[in-house]
Order: C-alpha cells, then structure tokens, then sequence
C-alpha cells in the first residue's frame, strides 16, 4: 500500500511572467506504507520544493499527487489542511520551536490547533511523546534552555503528536554535531520500526543515507535512475 505516489508532477515558479523556470520535472515517486526513504541531491536540485509539494505547502503545477488514495487535486484548501494536519508531521533543519514556551508545551501545539482547547488527554499525549524520545525530565523545561540535540528531539516528539502516516524532515541533523545527528537518526528510525511512520528524509549525510530503506536522488530538478552511483 502506498502513502504517497507522485506521477509526472511538476514544478514552475513564476508561472505566466518572465522568470517562469520549471525546477521539477515529471516526478515519479511512490512510498509505502512504513518504508523510510532518504533524499539526497545538490543544493538548488529541488528538494525542498518536491518535499513543499508532498507536504501539501505548495501545489504542483501539473501531475497528480496522490495521498493515502486521495488524489489531491480535487481537494480544497480546508480539505488539504485537514489532510495535512492528520496525515503529515514536519521536522525542519531549524527546529522552529517556541522558544518561551516548555518542551510539552511545544508538542502539545498540534494537538491543541486540531482540537481547540486543552485537555489532560492532550498533556498525556504530548508527556508520552517526550518520554518516547527520551526527554520525560525535561517536560517543563524551556525550549530555549535546551540544546540544539534536545531541541530536535522535541520537534521529533511535536512531528509525531498527530500521529501522522508520513513524516517530513528536512535535514533535521543538519545543524547537529555527529553524536546528536546520531541520536535524532536513530529515534526516527525507531518509530519509524515500531509505528510503521514512514519517512522521508532529506540530508546530506551519505552514512545516514544508505542506513534508510531507500535513497531517492534528485539532481536538476529529475529523479536519478536506480542504481545511479551516489556523489559525495
Ligand atoms: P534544494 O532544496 O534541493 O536546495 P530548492 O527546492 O530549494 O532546492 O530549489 C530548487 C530550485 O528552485 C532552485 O533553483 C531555487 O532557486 C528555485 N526556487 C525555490 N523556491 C523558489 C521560489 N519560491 N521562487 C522561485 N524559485 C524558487
Ligand atoms: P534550502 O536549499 O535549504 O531549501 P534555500 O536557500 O534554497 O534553502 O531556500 C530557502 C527559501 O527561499 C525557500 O523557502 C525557497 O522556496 C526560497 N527560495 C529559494 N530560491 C528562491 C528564488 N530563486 N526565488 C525566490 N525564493 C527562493
């Protein structure tokens, strides 16, 4: 079963005025359910855009992007903020916590915009989550006051709140030294075995790369054939 399933999509900016450029180009790309797949790729190859695309920031300018069966074209944009909020979670290079607000709080953000108000469920929820990436302690601790290692793990925890069928992240170890790039890997890796989360990941790290189930390479905007030989 795929999650996800691109056919031939594409991507232009500036559509209609002169500078219109087309930086991705017929996109082919499935990922079940459960796998965990890396994308790698030159700066400026496209990935955050083809990564906007799939997380329902961006629409494509042709091809279809199917997700969970739902081909997303005919969606709205209530209806895409409503997909995306239950079937997608986010971690970005910079964690983009608040920085004023505790560690819980910050993962109970999500579940609070989805449902209103808050609860004790919601706080139950969001102290499981930070027990699962190994931060139970630091619940009432400030995200500012935390290292960037801690930080990432609670933007980890608050990509997981929705338990969302697909996480997103976007170089999240990039910023991180080898032994807390170490650390994030391997938790998403865990849930990603334990839940059946699948992911993809965005990074530069070739030894990352090749411990995922798959690499994806883009390189101007196209996904390298199979079997392409990986640069460094
Ligand atoms: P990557 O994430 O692989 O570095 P990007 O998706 O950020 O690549 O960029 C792919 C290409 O699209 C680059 O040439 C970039 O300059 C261009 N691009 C990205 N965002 C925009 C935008 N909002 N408007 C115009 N061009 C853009
Ligand atoms: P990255 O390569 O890490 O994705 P970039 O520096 O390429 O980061 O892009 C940062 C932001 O700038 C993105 O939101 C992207 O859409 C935007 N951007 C990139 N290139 C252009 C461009 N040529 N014109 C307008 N916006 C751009």
């Amino acid at each position: 079963e795929d999650i996800l399933r691109l056919e031939k999509v594409c991507k232009a900016y500036n559509v209609g005025q002169p500078t219109e450029t087309e930086v991705l180009h017929d996109i082919d790309l499935e990922v079940d359910r459960g796998e965990f797949v890396a994308l790698i790729g030159p700066s400026g190859s496209g990935k955050s855009t083809l990564l906007n695309i799939v997380g329902l920031l961006d629409r494509p300018t042709s091809g279809r992007l199917t997700i969970k069966g739902q081909d997303t074209a005919v969606l709205g944009d209530t209806e895409l903020t409503h997909l995306r909020g239950h079937t997608i979670g986010f971690i970005f290079q910079s964690h983009l916590l608040i920085s004023a607000f505790t560690a819980k709080e910050n993962v109970m953000m999500p579940l609070l915009v989805d449902r209103g108000f808050p609860s004790p469920e919601i706080e139950a929820q969001a102290s499981r989550l930070l027990d699962q990436v190994g931060l139970a302690k630091f619940a009432n601790h400030l995200a500012s006051n935390m290292s960037g290692g801690q930080q990432q793990r609670v933007a980890v925890a608050r990509a997981l709140a929705m338990n969302p069928d697909l996480v997103l992240a976007d170089e999240p170890t990039g910023n991180l030294d080898t032994k807390s790039a170490e650390a994030v890997f391997g938790l998403m890796r865990e849930v990603n075995r334990a839940v059946g989360t699948s992911f993809l990941l965005v990074t530069h790290n070739l030894d990352l790369a090749r411990r995922c189930d798959r690499i994806i390479e883009v390189v101007d905007g196209r996904i390298q054939p199979d079997g392409a030989p990986l640069r460094s």
